[in-house]
């Protein structure tokens, strides 16, 4: 089962602040988090960025 490595980027400041993994297979389409980002000192909207 291959499951790549993503890296989730705040959509506010372009801040590289998380990573994870999923499987293509299942979760084909870009990956979208509300998550913490420090840079913003607030929650937004994280996409994976490869
Ligand atoms: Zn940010």
């Amino acid at each position: 089962m291959p499951r790549d490595n993503v890296i989730l980027q705040c959509t506010e400041c372009k801040e590289r602040n998380y990573t994870t993994t999923k499987n293509k297979k299942n979760t084909p389409d870009r990956l979208e988090f509300k998550k913490y980002c420090r840079r913003c000192r607030t929650h937004t909207v994280h996409k994976e960025n490869k």
